[in-house]
């Protein structure tokens, strides 16, 4: 999927010695950590020394691995700040994960450049959308200064078209809300709904669906279409 992406993996145009960034972005579901693992494998294949880290915030799966919705995982490094990864990078690293970027402040943008800076392949992943579809950052700010950019789609829930919004189904109007299956679902443009919308066996209670009527169209998935 992601090797047709002129910049995938490891760009030509980028040299050994040289530090750059890397970011893959998209929805809930559309495979971003999945994608971090895969790069990061194949560095470590390679014999580079690679460290991931993570929000300690997000324990959805394991509180050290980094795990994707599709249980692929790499060991991963807990950290409260951005400052902390800074710091927790050893001397030898040549690849350096992020995974989650949405969880960190806007300070991750300099920590980035820093890494890049001295040599090392950063490559971070996370939401670019939060769940009423607005640029969540600081994932606009690191698109700014990216070398390479992967926009990863999920498939919408609804109807099956490429999806790039991750529709929350609880009543919440926090902006972090951590969860996965039961709390968000994929959606694309057309079937998204910026309020929150009662999943299907929640529809009882007394949530505010009136005014967001669900789409039309016939729900064509699946359950276990997910990832
Ligand atoms: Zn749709």
């Amino acid at each position: 999927m992601f090797g047709t992406y002129p910049g995938a993996g490891f760009p030509g145009h980028l040299q050994p010695g040289t530090g750059w960034v890397e970011v893959i972005c998209g929805s809930m579901f559309s495979g971003k950590t999945e994608e971090l693992i895969r790069r990061i494998r194949r560095a470590a294949i390679a014999r580079q020394k690679v460290q991931v880290f993570k929000p300690r915030i997000d324990d959805r799966y394991d509180a050290q691995a980094v795990v994707s919705h599709s249980d692929l995982r790499v060991e991963g490094i807990p950290v409260d700040t951005a400052q902390d990864i800074l710091e927790g990078v050893l001397p030898d690293t040549a690849v350096v994960g992020i995974d989650e970027v949405q969880f960190f402040d806007l300070q991750l943008i300099e920590v980035v450049n820093i890494l890049a800076d001295r040599g090392i392949r950063v490559v971070c992943a996370g939401l670019d959308q939060d769940y009423q579809g607005r640029p969540f950052e600081p994932m606009p700010q690191l698109l700014a200064i990216a070398e390479v950019i992967t926009k990863a789609l999920a498939v919408c829930m609804v109807c099956g078209a490429p999806a790039n919004r991750s529709q929350r189904l609880s009543a919440s109007e926090s902006r972090v809300i951590i969860g996965a299956h039961d709390t968000y679902e994929a959606r694309c443009r057309r079937c998204h709904h910026a309020a929150p919308v009662s999943a299907p066996e929640q529809q009882s209670l007394p949530i505010a669906t009136e005014s967001v009527p669900r789409p039309t169209v016939p729900e064509q998935l699946p359950m276990n279409f997910r990832e």
